[in-house]
């Protein structure tokens, strides 16, 4: 009678956490990531010459990964800029890019899109403070960076018609 060996015991890491969750995949091929908040991230856009931080990474509750480039790029871009696919932003299936995308029906102004942007543009100058508080010299781009931020600002007022 043969003593049946036993197969080679699983390893702790098989019980590690899930390391391939859309958020991982991402933050991964950036360059320049800073957490913000627990589930919101700044970085350096792939998808266009970016010398400032100016994509955003947010986690939403199911895990999906939200991007936003302040400059303009899509989130088709960006995440083939990456080498992935929009599917990748998602766990398990894609059902819900349905409602991710450019669909036809876009408002003619996003109020909610504006003020993401102002926030946007507020962290990006918190973090230049930030780094000029810790005693670093104000560089150049975090001028020009000001300044843009500014920029973007004003421009979403207009969008939304303008000061009254
Ligand atoms: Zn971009």
């Amino acid at each position: 009678m043969q003593t049946q060996k036993s197969r080679p015991a699983r390893t702790a890491y098989d019980n590690a956490r899930p390391h391939d969750t859309p958020i991982d995949r991402v933050l991964h091929r950036l360059d320049r990531v800073k957490r913000t908040a627990p589930d919101k991230w700044i970085a350096r856009c792939p998808a266009h010459d970016d010398k400032r931080p100016s994509l955003s990474i947010r986690e939403a509750e199911d895990h999906k990964v939200l991007l936003k480039c302040w400059a303009g790029c899509g989130a088709f871009e960006i995440v083939a800029a990456l080498g992935l696919n929009l599917g990748d932003l998602f766990p398990g299936d894609c059902r819900s890019l349905h409602q991710h995308g450019t669909g036809p029906m876009r408002r003619p102004f996003d109020y909610r899109d504006a003020l993401q942007g102002i926030a946007h543009e507020t962290l990006v100058a918190r973090l230049i403070i930030e780094t000029v508080n810790s005693g670093q010299e104000m560089d150049v781009e975090s001028l020009d960076r000001l300044a843009l931020a500014e920029q973007r600002i004003s421009d979403a007022l207009q969008a939304a018609g303008g000061v009254q």
